[in-house]
């Protein structure tokens, strides 16, 4: 199949003629692969089984883990799920935006697109192009992270076309995504309680302004839990965003860090790195994340550090473990999930 790669370049007619072009490869259940403010998606309508089939084919994804349904608006939750009280007002503050809710589902939805379960989890982009597209294909559209299975998620249009070239139909160039980690999927537990299935940037915090109590599920911090009889989010089992590098954490202050990889690092290695600590370690081998301690600028960049040290051929990445809570714990569950698990404590 012949990947056709469409750039968006903020010209609103020629961007619309694309948008139109796109949505039509939707309608008669073709794929393509579009920007939205959290990672890149591969898109294909939620409501054709065929196109559903042709995402896991694509991505080579489990056929268990269930795939998020992209709406236009919150109102069209109706249209595939039954959406509660508890949904209307977490979308009155978070959507749209990187949120997804899991719902009982409706009939309109193929068990494929949910692994054969009775819930859809639901999701309303903010990326104007997402959002521009869902509204003119009239389509839900199902739209997992635009990677093969188990590598890091894309954050830029050129990550998915190393990924789907000849795979998928589209890919749609809209620079590179706002957040870097996927959405936050929460489930709806009654009584305006809600349970973090895998954290993102709409944190545990800010669902206490909206929900009663908000619970994290256990495997988001400890993911050798999700090997059990059942995870709560089916995803929550598989090895995920994982470099060809063997990435490993080290559980140390700062200093202690640079000390650990100046005595044992050898051959060619990376080390994700704050700026400031930039001199602690040789030039070739850094990875900037930013400035010391601004997790949003680090969670954008991730995935894309992750695939850079492949294509710098690195055998071993070095990264800091970083605390579980706020506004890192995104950063925190993908991370641990991309080493494996495995966390030195010098
Ligand atoms: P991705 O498509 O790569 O962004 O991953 C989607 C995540 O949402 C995976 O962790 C799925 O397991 C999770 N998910 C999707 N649908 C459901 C659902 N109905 N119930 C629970 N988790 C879901
Ligand atoms: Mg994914």
């Amino acid at each position: 199949m012949k990947t056709e790669y469409l750039k968006i370049t903020g010209d609103a007619r020629t961007d619309e003629e694309v948008i139109e072009r796109a949505a039509a490869v939707i309608r008669r259940g073709g794929l393509v692969a579009i920007p939205t403010e959290t990672v890149y998606g591969l898109a294909g309508s939620a409501l054709l089984e065929d196109s559903a089939k042709k995402i896991y084919a694509a991505k080579g994804r489990p056929s268990d883990n269930p795939l998020i349904v992209h709406i236009a608006y919150p109102e069209d939750a109706e249209r595939i799920a039954y959406p509660d009280e508890i949904f209307t007002a977490l979308a009155g503050r978070f959507m749209p935006g990187p949120l997804t809710v899991v719902l009982p589902k409706k009939d309109c939805i193929p068990d494929t697109v949910t692994a054969g379960g009775d819930t859809v989890a639901v999701r309303c982009p903010s990326n104007p192009v997402a959002h521009r597209l869902i509204e003119v294909s009239g389509h839900p559209i199902a739209a997992p992270s635009a990677n093969r299975s188990g590598i890091p998620s894309p954050t830029r249009a050129e990550h998915v076309l190393a990924d789907m070239d000849g795979r998928i139909d589209m890919i749609l160039d809209g620079g590179p995504c706002e957040i870097g980690l996927e959405s936050t999927v929460i489930r709806l537990d009654g009584n305006g309680s809600c349970t973090i299935l895998r954290p993102g940037a709409v944190t545990a915090e800010m669902l206490g302004e909206v929900c009663r109590s908000v619970r994290i599920a256990p495997a988001v911090i400890e993911p050798s839990l999700a090997n059990g009889i059942r995870p709560e989010s089916p995803g929550m089992k598989y090895k995920h965003y994982a470099p060809k590098a063997d990435l490993l954490l080290v559980d140390a202050p700062h200093d202690a860090f640079a000390d650990y990889v100046r005595t044992h690092a050898e051959g060619k290695y990376g080390v994700l790195a704050w700026d400031e600590d930039a001199a602690l370690f040789p030039e070739g081998a850094l990875l900037s994340l930013g400035p010391r301690g601004d997790a949003r600028e680090a969670s954008r960049r991730l995935f894309s550090l992750l695939r850079q040290a492949d294509e710098r051929a690195f055998t071993t990445v070095y990264a800091e473990l970083p605390p579980a809570e706020g506004e890192t714990l995104a950063y925190y569950n993908r991370i641990i999930r991309a080493a494996g698990c495995r966390i030195i404590r010098p």
